[in-house]
């Protein structure tokens, strides 16, 4: 299945791409993820994306577009692959539209976690990610077996630097204003399909599988 997960930023994309990704067995593509990697390392993109992202902005679409059409030729895709947090403008869409094309391949579905935006604060400032291998946690809703430290490698957990209040407001508009729009655009291509992501974390994994038409017994 090629397919990708759409929604506001600590609606659950990355959770649900995770546990999505060992069920489907199809490699899980986030951006942010790619980005966070480069900054760590302090590469050149890294060193290109750093402002914009602690900044709340989205990193310019012409960096996001050429890493994504590398990332897409890797040979682990032919399986399928779900993209998370890409594309996040129409220009990003209508570039993927056209490398899947000229890899003669297609979107599948865009599924769309949709979470109000009250919920999606609370989310937001509890979650906490790895230091080392980048697994999510959340203070309430997700804690670690022990506090503040990774349940699969032991390394401190620590708050994102974006995910603090004053940058999750500007994060919340962009993504109104330049990814919400996308919404519209797989609905037209009649690809959408709407998850309500305010449930457990368990439920709306079942919804998904529920909606994709994945049994329980598939993929194992
Ligand atoms: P979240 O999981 O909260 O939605 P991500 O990890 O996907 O956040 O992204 C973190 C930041 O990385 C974004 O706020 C943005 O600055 C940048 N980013 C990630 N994906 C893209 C993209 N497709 N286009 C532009 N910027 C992106
Ligand atoms: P995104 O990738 O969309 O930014 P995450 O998957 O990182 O979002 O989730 C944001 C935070 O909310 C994390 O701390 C995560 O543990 C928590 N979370 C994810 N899904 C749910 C859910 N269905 N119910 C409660 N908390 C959730
Ligand atoms: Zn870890």
């Amino acid at each position: 299945m090629n397919l990708l997960i759409l929604g506001a930023p600590g609606a659950g994309k990355g959770t649900m791409a995770q546990m999505l990704q060992e069920k489907l067995n199809i490699p899980h593509i986030s951006t942010g993820d790619i980005f966070r990697y480069n900054i760590k390392n302090d590469t050149e993109l890294g060193r290109k994306v750093k402002q914009y992202i602690e900044s709340g902005a989205l990193v310019p679409d012409s960096l996001t577009v050429d890493l994504m059409k590398d990332r897409l030729q890797k040979p682990d895709c032919l399986k399928g692959f779900l993209l998370d947090g890409f594309p996040r403008t129409i220009n990003q869409a209508e570039s993927l539209d056209a490398i899947l094309d000229e890899m003669n391949l297609n979107l599948d579905n865009a599924i769309y976690l949709e979470v109000p935006d009250e919920v999606i604060i609370e989310r937001i400032t509890g979650r906490r990610v790895c230091t080392e291998c980048g697994k999510t946690y959340h203070i309430k809703n997700n804690p670690p077996i022990r506090e503040g430290l990774c349940d699969v490698c032991g390394k401190p957990l620590i708050q994102r630097e974006d995910d603090k209040e004053a940058t999750v407001i500007k994060r919340l508009e962009t993504y109104h204003r330049q990814t919400e729009p996308l919404v519209a655009y797989y609905k037209n291509q009649g690809k959408l399909l709407v998850v309500n992501g305010e449930g457990s974390i368990d439920s709306v994994f079942q919804e998904i599988l529920r909606i994709l038409g994945v049994q329980e017994n598939d993929f194992n």
